[in-house]
């Protein structure tokens, strides 16, 4: 079976995990500073804050920067639930926007009508790794006077005219065990912002400033040194990890071009994807559903993703609750209809790409 996600670690990070155990120190220390200095090349922000997931650092960010209680967020309904969790665990509102049907990130436009006086940030999710609107985006928050925070937690090393994700807004970043940079469990903000740096340093470690001097109520959100020692060792293999996943991408493009019922992913001009997921879509015309694709290519030894078959908001525990604003959304909706994630991780080989793509070309026809 072609697995749609494949990990395999770079073998400097088993001597870089030893280094820390021997050194007895575990817990938050020099070795997260290290993986701190190292992302903030990829993220091009004069501050990078380690914290121990990218949930945590959605919420981190929100806190830091204000959100709080009837504060309203606009984000996308077609995103992973964390999105969502990280908004209503700050107390505050949140509102959805539709999506754009070719990348399937936020409508700026959709966007600008869904504001509301009582809107204090604008926050976008970079799916699959294709970046959102961004400059669109900087431009609103700036005019609108709302603060701009990016879930990036699909997207290290995106950008967009050739300006990270991440740098646009305060970034959001996970290293969960599947995303294209990853430590176990972990996250990263990203800000050039020196009072928000300062602040999110506070409250992942208990509001102290120094020793027992504890200027606010503040959380444990410090990564762990073995995650960040993990981190130190993949932060290095991004580049070229990123290099293969997009010529992965190309050749399946190429392979699956003027297949009827299939649409390829986009990627926008200026917008620079890095193509965490490769998903397309299994449109209206396609002999069979999208859940009966899957199935098929399962038979013919190929693994697929579905990201995500449900609106993030579409659940009974978020029915009644008052804090999540259900409008209808369209394109949201045929897209958690129509998607498929296909195998487009760095280790496929070229005749894996070929048995992807023939796999897919044959279910279709
Ligand atoms: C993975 C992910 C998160 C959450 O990150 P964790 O590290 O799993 O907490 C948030 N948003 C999106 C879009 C994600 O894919």
């Amino acid at each position: 079976m072609i697995r749609v996600t494949e990990v395999r670690l770079d073998p400097a990070a088993e001597r870089l995990v030893l280094e820390v155990l021997r050194s007895g120190r575990l817990a938050q220390g020099p070795m997260v500073a290290r993986f701190e200095d190292a992302f903030r090349v990829v993220s091009g922000t004069a501050h990078a804050v380690a914290v121990n997931n990218g949930t945590t650092a959605l919420v981190a960010a929100l806190e830091a920067i204000g959100i709080g209680p009837d504060d309203e967020v606009v984000t996308s309904p077609f995103t992973f639930v964390a999105t969502i969790n990280a908004v209503l665990q700050r107390g505050a509102r949140v509102r959805f926007a539709d999506i754009r049907p070719d990348d399937f990130t936020l409508d700026p436009a959709a966007v600008r009508e869904t504001v509301t006086p009582r809107t204090r940030a604008l926050m976008p999710v970079h799916l699959y790794g294709h970046p959102a609107d961004m400059v669109a985006f900087d431009r609103m928050a700036e005019e609108l006077d709302l603060a701009l925070v990016e879930d990036a937690a699909q997207a290290h090393g995106a950008s967009v005219d050739g300006r990270p994700v991440g740098s646009f807004g305060v970034g959001c970043f996970s290293f969960y065990a599947t995303k294209n940079l990853m430590t176990g469990e972990g996250g990263m903000v990203t800000t050039d912002d020196d009072a928000v740096a300062d602040r999110l340093a506070l409250l992942r470690n208990q509001g102290m400033r120094e020793r027992y001097v504890y200027e606010l109520a503040g959380h444990n959100y410090r990564m762990t040194e073995v995650e960040a020692a993990i981190g130190v060792a993949e932060v290095a293999q991004l580049e070229i990890r990123t290099k293969r996943r997009r010529a992965n991408a190309l050749a399946l493009s190429e392979m699956l071009a003027g297949i009827e019922g299939l649409d390829t992913p986009v990627e926008r001009p200026g917008h620079h994807h890095v193509y965490h997921q490769y998903t397309v879509r299994v449109n209206d015309v396609a002999p069979l559903g999208r859940d009966d694709v899957v199935t098929a290519l399962a038979a013919r030894g190929v693994e697929s993703g579905v990201y995500y078959p449900r609106l993030a908001y579409d659940y009974a525990c978020y029915r009644d609750n008052p804090a999540v604003r259900i409008d209808p959304m369209p394109e949201a909706e045929r897209a958690a209809r129509q998607v498929v994630s296909l195998p487009v991780h760095p280790w496929l080989s070229d005749s894996d790409l070929e048995q992807v793509a023939t796999a897919v070309r044959q279910v279709l026809s």
